[in-house]
């Protein structure tokens, strides 16, 4: 392992006070432990890391009998949390390589794919699993010192993101890794290092085998880290957002539907460094749009379709979309409710103003209106219109802004790695 001296590279003062005491106890007991991953890589970086993991040769039964509050969570790899204050530490044990006789704990599928994964290994073992080499550095706080055997320093400097080892292995072990690859590059402003990229094109296919609950899992992280329209575009330019959302393919083609979608992305990023809320729902929404209004029309033209043609489109995209990603119903019922007053916002009827205005998605319907008049300038009246109407009758405006309907607090939840 190469041992690089850390304190002229890490602000000692932002690390996690929590962090540094778990790693701590663990040694003082004896175990192995660093702080790892992703709070090295931002820390490396001068940002803030969003959270702590420690990596440690103790197994999970030890190291929940060393903590009070700790527990083991996770089927595919065992992490432990650990509660310290009002800070929550995931500690992961060593993961070591994979042979045949390891069958109890490591599952593979026929296509390479793991399934399970609880075997446990060395720190070099640990490091070679992870995903990218800039995510495979090792900080001992006490020691002041970072542990980088697979070049991951280096690549930092070089704003390079490279798979560790060989990449059609590795996607092939977890396709995921090639949404992490196009996601990193985009929240960092990194480059791709090319037999990683080359990878994506043999391999992004398999995508297509994860289960569509981790990708939305995936997607949320892809979309709310506060890079969502660098993130669109990068998985645009490495065809992988065809296997996510298919029925958004056509519309990163089309100029107008491209500019929506984007500015979408761009709100949703700069409310998220502002720290306002976001929602999913009218982020997916606005992805979306494009696809329910093209369909919708198609349905106009063969004329056979009764009631709402947006209604109907907005099934068809949804049941598209839902193969691949599992987007919740309180995400998907009010993305709907967006779509189809969409229509309605068009139309302008003073008799029906009232009742428009005090649907609950009115906020977040005429926010979709607004990002579709930056392109269409016949929606312009309609623009004046409604916002004569909200001036008119404040009170009954319904819900809160687009960006902001309220959804059950929950962290989306972490998965961990599969290998
Ligand atoms: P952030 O939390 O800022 O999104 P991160 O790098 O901490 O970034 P996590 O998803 O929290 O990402 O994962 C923690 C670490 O686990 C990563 O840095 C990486 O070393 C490893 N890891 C995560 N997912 C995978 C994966 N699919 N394959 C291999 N290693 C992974
Ligand atoms: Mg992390």
């Amino acid at each position: 392992m190469h041992t690089i001296d850390s304190s002229e590279l890490i602000d000692a003062s932002a690390l996690s006070k929590a962090a540094v005491a778990v790693v701590a106890r663990l040694v003082d007991n004896d175990y192995n432990a660093y702080i790892v991953g992703g709070a090295v890589r931002d820390l490396l970086l001068g940002k803030r890391p969003k959270d702590f993991d420690v990596a440690t040769n103790a197994t999970p039964e030890q190291v929940v009998a060393l903590f009070k509050g700790a527990r083991i969570i996770g089927r595919r790899f065992q992490i432990v949390h650990v509660r310290m204050g009002r800070e929550i530490i995931e500690v992961t044990t060593f993961r070591g390589h994979h042979s045949d006789d390891t069958s109890k704990v490591s599952v593979k599928s026929e296509n390479g794919l793991l399934l399970r994964d609880n075997v446990y290994g060395t720190l070099d073992q640990d490091a070679a699993r992870r995903d990218l080499t800039i995510n495979a550095l090792y900080l001992d706080p006490r020691k002041k010192v970072i542990l980088d055997d697979l070049g991951g320093l280096e690549d930092i400097e070089s704003r390079l993101i490279r798979i560790i080892g060989n990449p059609v292995t590795r996607y092939s072990e977890d396709p995921v890794r090639m949404l992490r690859v196009a996601r990193f590059a985009a929240k960092l402003g990194f480059s791709i290092d090319k037999d990683s990229l080359d990878g994506i094109a043999q391999c992004r296919h398999l995508l297509l085998d994860i289960p569509a609950a981790r990708l939305f899992d995936e997607t949320l992280k892809l979309f709310m880290a506060g890079a969502a329209a660098p993130t669109i575009e990068s998985l645009d330019r490495h065809n992988l957002l065809e296997p996510l959302f298919p029925a958004a393919v056509d519309s990163m083609m089309d100029a107008a539907a491209r500019a929506l979608i984007v500015t979408a992305m761009r709100n949703t990023d700069a409310r998220i460094d502002r720290g306002k809320p976001v929602t999913p729902a009218f982020l997916l929404g606005a992805l979306l749009w494009p696809a329910v209004e093209s369909k919708s029309r198609e349905l106009v033209k063969t004329g056979n379709q009764e009631g709402s043609t947006v209604n109907a489109a907005a099934q068809q995209v949804l049941a598209i979309t839902l193969q691949r990603v599992a987007i919740p119903k309180r995400f998907s019922i009010p993305m709907r409710e967006i779509w189809e007053l969409q229509p309605r916002l068009e139309k302008c009827a003073s008799k029906r103003a009232k009742s428009v205005i005090s649907q609950r998605r009115f906020r977040a319907a005429f926010d979709l209106l607004l990002l579709r008049a930056d392109e269409r300038d016949e929606l312009r009246s309609a623009i004046a219109f409604w916002e004569e109407q909200q001036q008119l009758f404040p009170e009954l405006v319904g819900s809160q802004p687009g960006t902001e309907i309220p959804s059950r607090k929950r962290r989306p939840r972490r998965r961990k790695p599969s290998t």
